[in-house]
């Protein structure tokens, strides 16, 4: 969530209604200086590692999460990517048994509900705006002009 939310409730219905359910038991505080598409893609690395692959579409869809994001950070983002990530999400939810696979895209729902923009310039500008996407455009420099994680493109 942006920091326009900091003040709302830390209760379940009031974080579920902004996309950001409780339940998982971390809270991640993140700054400006912070990639959130890199974010994403260690969490979702995490749940590739953890997945048992009981169930297909947590096994396949956490690998294949990854791997767009790989491709993503690495300049070879394409349109329709975050199409995809959403579509293999959706899978994921309705059909994973346990709640490490309905839970997987999460972190990716949330974040691009509130920083599209950011996945935005990785696939279209192949620019990151922290630096931290090495193979992408972007500096720290820019970072700061941007201010903290408002939505707002830094050129
Ligand atoms: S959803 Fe649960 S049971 Fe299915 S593969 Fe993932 S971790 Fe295993």
């Amino acid at each position: 969530m942006p920091a326009s939310e900091l003040e709302m409730l830390t209760e379940f219905q009031a974080m579920t209604a902004k996309g950001a359910p409780l339940g998982s038991g971390g809270v991640l505080v993140l700054d400006e200086d912070t990639c959130i598409v890199d974010v994403v893609r260690n969490i979702a690395e995490f749940n590739e590692e953890e997945s048992c692959g009981k169930c297909f579409p947590c096994r396949k869809g956490t690998s294949h999460i990854v791997r767009i994001f790989d491709n993503i950070i690495r300049g070879l983002g394409q349109e329709g990517d975050i199409e995809k990530l959403q579509e293999i999400g959706k899978t994921m939810v309705a059909g994973s048994l346990c709640g490490l696979g309905q839970l997987a895209p999460n972190g990716l729902n949330a974040t691009l509900r509130y920083f599209r923009d950011e996945y935005d310039e990785h696939i279209r500008d192949k620019h990151c705006r922290t630096g931290t996407c090495r193979e992408l455009r972007g500096t720290r420099r820019e970072a700061a002009a941007a201010g903290p994680h408002t939505g707002q493109v830094a050129r």
